[in-house]
């Protein structure tokens, strides 16, 4: 006796290889199964799923399947809303981090959290936990999200879609993520390249670690992160 997870077509890479061209798992009926554990059980973490349909009808996560019931598993909707505390971001995605930060996104990052400081802090301070790992999403409780893409350029254009936040360009330090605050020029104009100096008038400064921006310096790294995001 089996049950048959189909997962929809957004969801197949998650299956293994040989599952994908049909896009179902077969699975030994287990009668204290839930759907939840079914699903992950084939390699979709609960985060990545939406509307979940047991034998035709829509189910919740905590209900059981039969022997031969099909489980049918859609992707979770896009745009998905930010929680009020922002995005984390896991260990290895520190430059998606920046190029979030860039576009003024609250995305906090460290290099060494493990998987459960990682969690715990995501509930701490309501924020999305984005990764690329899925046996931290499938961690019980955790409100993550997988980020697709191999390169920060594609893992930024697929946050952008799944959580369309609005963007504020220049707003935030890139290293550290605090809120940039405008500074007059001439309290750092000994700290600025010449040219710099004659050529811009406008700067920010992070209260917490320093760092001056400037619009020129950052411009066209910007205006292609948007346009990129937008396509
Ligand atoms: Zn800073």
């Amino acid at each position: 006796m089996s049950v048959t997870v189909r997962v929809a077509p957004e969801l197949a890479f998650l299956l293994r290889p040989r599952d994908r061209p049909t896009r179902e798992r077969r699975l030994g009926f287990d009668p204290d199964a839930t759907l939840a554990h079914v699903v992950q059980a084939a390699g979709v973490p609960l985060t990545e799923v939406g509307e979940l349909r047991l034998d035709g009808v829509p189910a919740r996560p905590e209900a059981r399947s039969r022997p031969g019931s099909v489980v049918e598993v859609a992707p979770v909707a896009r745009p998905q809303p930010v929680p009020a505390g922002g995005l984390l971001l896991d260990v290895g995605l520190g430059a998606l981090g920046r190029r979030l930060r860039l576009l003024g996104l609250d995305a906090a990052w460290s290099n060494d959290a493990d998987d459960a400081e990682l969690a715990a802090r995501a509930a701490a301070e309501d924020r999305v936990l984005l990764t690329q790992d899925r046996g931290l999403l499938m961690r019980r409780g955790v409100r993550g999200a997988l980020v697709r893409g191999s390169g920060p350029d594609e893992q930024l254009a697929d946050v952008l879609d799944r959580f369309a936040p609005e963007l504020a360009p220049l707003t935030r330090c890139t290293a550290c993520g605090a809120r940039l605050e405008t500074v007059a020029k001439a309290a750092i104009a000994d700290r600025l390249p010449a040219g710099t100096r004659r050529s811009y008038d406008e700067f920010s400064r992070c209260p917490a670690c320093g760092r001056l921006y400037w619009r020129g310096a950052h411009a066209r790294r910007i205006d292609e992160l948007v346009r990129a995001a937008r396509h």
